[in-house]
């Protein structure tokens, strides 16, 4: 049979540009009208051989990657991809496994079922908690709310699934004034409303304020959800988890928290204490992509009630026989039918790093964190705008003799952009610009850090100067 040859040239491809990873400029090199000419052009209508098509696009894409897998990449929050992760994922693509069904592929359904037992033990989450293995925090977010959406109108005599949000009881929403775009678009995926949502007004540090969360739950009535967070996108910060779930209860609302990458503390038991009261929450979104460093797509979510869960996800169908051997279909956690076994990605990297190693990962990325904020602290005029208690750090660039901060931290943003040695992306903190690190890659050393502070540094300088 012909075309597997084209499977050792990706191999070779593939370890070719992760070998290149440590040195390569960070950020991509190149323009849209260059990238479309290398690549674009109408379909022939002859195939071309299977390896020559795997190099001619290998070839081809190389000015437009981003070494956003390698050691110095701290924009967004990404992550990198662990080796083992890589090597799972590429068998995931080979075995071509649906995870829809158990019966598709039993594998997938209990690969799923035990890296979900494990999430649940590493996080602290209740053991009971059901979980969905799906896209990414977006689609977290998406399921942990429809889940709550699901059970707080159950609760008010409403069967919102069967009869729709036309007639039903208002649902109260209670956001954060920070809570991420991602949660906000589910809401309105859902029919909740973007801008019904009632915001919180947050402290300093982008946490939801204890007495404004009393003061905007008592304008509720009826059925109730908290949207919560843990690890602010721009500081790192948590909402006091432990305090929201009290008055949740107290006033019978459904807790989600957006934990996307914040949650990861809870498996150090040095930073566990920043997602103290998380347990107690009824959902919560989390990703998989960004620090456990697996490939995209992968997000989990988990839902505290497993009726409410999969009775917002699934439905009954004629050709579809639910598995009835005590097995676990993964459909009936996830918003999609078919898809890919993304299990198998979780498993390695979480059987490779073992409790120690994912503990010993997440507590890295925070040291360097506060490595990378030490550094740069100790800059004349170069300010630290948040508490380092995560993995993000939040950088503002005073020019001499008092001029525009926004100005310079912007441009000393994009010069180290166009140097790159590393690549990160700006925010406005505030109403302040600010440049956004993020530590988030299992390969990043004290040295990758102690080299991209130079870089920043060198840009403060030339753009103070010039
Ligand atoms: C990244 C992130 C999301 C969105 O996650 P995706 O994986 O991009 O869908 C949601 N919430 C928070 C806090 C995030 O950091």
């Amino acid at each position: 049979m012909g075309g597997y040859d084209a499977l050792d040239r990706a191999r070779d491809r593939a370890l070719a540009f992760l070998a290149t990873l440590p040195a390569r400029p960070v950020g991509p090199r190149t323009t849209p009208a260059s990238l479309r000419d290398a690549l674009g052009g109408s379909l022939p209508e002859e195939g071309m051989p299977p390896e020559q098509v795997i190099d001619d696009l290998a070839t081809a894409a190389e000015p437009g990657l981003v070494a956003s897998a390698g050691p110095r990449y701290f924009g967004f929050v990404i992550g990198g991809s662990l080796p083992v992760a890589v090597a799972a994922d590429w068998l995931t693509s080979a075995w071509d496994q649906n995870a829809v069904l158990y019966v598709t592929s039993p594998t997938a359904a209990v690969v799923e079922e035990v890296a979900a037992s494990w999430l649940l033990d590493l996080l602290g989450l209740p053991a009971g908690a059901s979980v969905g293995f799906v896209t990414g925090a977006m689609m977290a977010n998406f399921t942990g709310l429809a889940a709550a959406r699901h059970e707080v109108l159950r609760r008010a005599g409403w069967d919102v699934e069967e009869d729709g949000l036309d007639s039903s009881p208002p649902v109260n929403v209670v956001v954060s004034e920070e809570t991420h775009v991602t949660a906000i678009i589910a809401l309105g995926m859902l029919g909740l409303g973007r801008r019904r949502a009632k915001p919180v007004v947050t402290d300093n540090e982008g946490r939801m304020r204890p007495d404004e969360i009393r003061r905007v739950l008592a304008t509720c009535r009826g059925p109730t959800i908290i949207c919560a967070q843990a690890g602010n996108v721009n500081t790192g910060a948590f909402d006091p988890l432990e305090e929201i779930a009290g008055l949740a209860r107290q006033h019978g609302a459904w807790l989600h928290v957006d934990g996307a990458f914040g949650l990861w503390a809870a498996a150090s038991p040095s930073l566990r204490h920043l997602v103290a009261g998380a347990a107690l929450a009824d959902s919560w979104a989390l990703d998989a992509h960004k620090w456990l460093n697996v490939p995209y797509d992968s997000g989990i979510a988990i839902v505290a009630h497993p009726d409410a869960h999969r009775a917002a996800m699934t439905a009954a169908a004629s050709y579809l026989v639910p598995s009835t051997n005590a097995a676990r279909d993964p459909w009936d956690w996830t918003p999609e039918a078919s898809r890919r076994a993304r299990g198998f990605a979780i498993y390695a990297a979480l059987r490779a790093l073992g409790r120690r190693g994912l503990r010993e990962t997440i507590e890295r990325g925070c040291h360097l964190a506060r490595h990378m904020a030490g550094i740069l602290a100790r800059t004349a005029r170069v300010e630290i705008l948040n508490q380092v208690a995560l993995n993000q750090v939040l950088v503002r660039f005073h020019p001499p003799g008092g001029g525009d901060p926004d100005a310079l931290t912007r441009a000393v943003i994009a010069r180290v952009q166009r140097d790159g040695t590393c690549w990160l992306g700006g925010t406005t903190w505030h109403g302040m610009a600010a440049m956004r690190i993020s530590v988030s890659n299992w390969s990043t050393t004290e040295q990758d850090i102690e080299d991209s502070a130079g870089a920043i540094i060198g840009a403060f300088r030339a753009e103070s100067n010039g």
